[in-house]
């Protein structure tokens, strides 16, 4: 496959093709509802609205794309196939909250649980126990969960979204779909809706995706108590949506995404997005030696 399904939105199968938001489309504002995105069994892509477009096409493999591998491991980066015909859940289920709830709860109050989550990403159990506490942006333990109507693999976690959940390695680390939306999508940044209640906090620190956020966390990077101020939000991936920005109003904001070409172009981008709206924008430069950094408490 040419392009890398965590760069994407909106990923989700039909018959035998992955669909997506077009990352190129979506750079301008377009294909809101995700569906310009094409990829085929054969790993060979399309978007819809430009059809025979090369330069368009370039740009999706700038935004999305894969670095070429040359050795053996071609494993396919397909799931397998799906059911015909099963309706992809995109809406919110009835239970959403007693879903999301219980899936806190199960992390929050289970030792074991909490330890296996906290050995996944390289962090203390404590960090993943602040985690699970806050209802529209935390994380949770699915021990079952479909997407589409297929099963994941048991016992997956879940990042919550105030309207959605993504699920981590759905179909297990082997697969190279690293995560797919059980239902909802992404309507703010990860973990923004608890900072926002905090009028105090004055810097936001934004991440590439959950797992960066999860670390920073660790870290003890946040600080949202009265006297500190700084809050730690993942950007789902590169995906940035224009009409996020008005949420860090007056505020400074450090962008810290991955050190690569993708990292740098969506640096770039959301940078350009916030500009009208955040108080000064600060760039994580991955370059500059540890020591000559800028703290990154402001
Ligand atoms: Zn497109």
């Amino acid at each position: 496959m040419k392009l890398t399904l965590d760069r994407l939105e909106k990923v989700r199968t039909r018959g035998t093709k992955i669909i997506a938001r077009c990352p190129a489309c979506a750079e301008t504002g377009g294909d809101r509802t995700g569906d310009n995105l094409a990829i085929f069994a054969d790993g060979n892509f399309a978007c819809a609205a430009y059809q025979q477009d090369r330069g368009h096409s370039r740009r999706i493999l700038q935004l999305a794309g894969k670095k070429e591998r040359h050795h053996a491991d071609s494993r396919p980066d397909f799931p397998p196939p799906m059911r015909r015909h099963t309706p992809v859940q995109t809406a919110l289920p009835p239970d959403f909250a007693d879903l999301t709830r219980a899936a806190r709860w199960r992390a929050y109050n289970n030792q074991e649980t909490q330890a296996a989550i906290a050995a996944e990403f390289g962090v203390r159990a404590e960090t993943i126990r602040i985690l699970t506490t806050c209802s529209s942006g935390g994380i949770g333990f699915f021990p079952s969960i479909s997407i589409g109507g297929r099963p994941c693999l048991p016992g997956r976690i879940g990042y919550i979204y105030p309207a959605g959940i993504k699920i981590r390695h759905p179909w297990g680390p082997g697969s190279r779909v690293r995560f797919a939306w059980a239902c909802g999508s992404a309507t703010e940044p990860w973990r923004h809706t608890l900072a926002g209640w905090r009028s105090w906090v004055r810097h936001y620190i934004i991440t590439e995706g959950e797992s960066d956020l999860i670390a920073l966390v660790d870290a003890k990077i946040e600080d949202l108590s009265p006297g500190g101020g700084t809050a730690v939000v993942a950007s789902p991936g590169t995906s940035f949506r224009e009409e996020w920005a008005p949420l860090f109003t007056g505020r400074t904001v450090t962008l810290l995404m991955d050190a690569d070409d993708a990292g740098a172009a969506a640096t770039r981008r959301i940078a350009a997005m916030l500009r009208p709206h955040a108080a000064q924008i600060r760039i994580f430069n991955h370059t500059t030696p540890y020591h000559e950094r800028h703290a990154l408490h402001s």
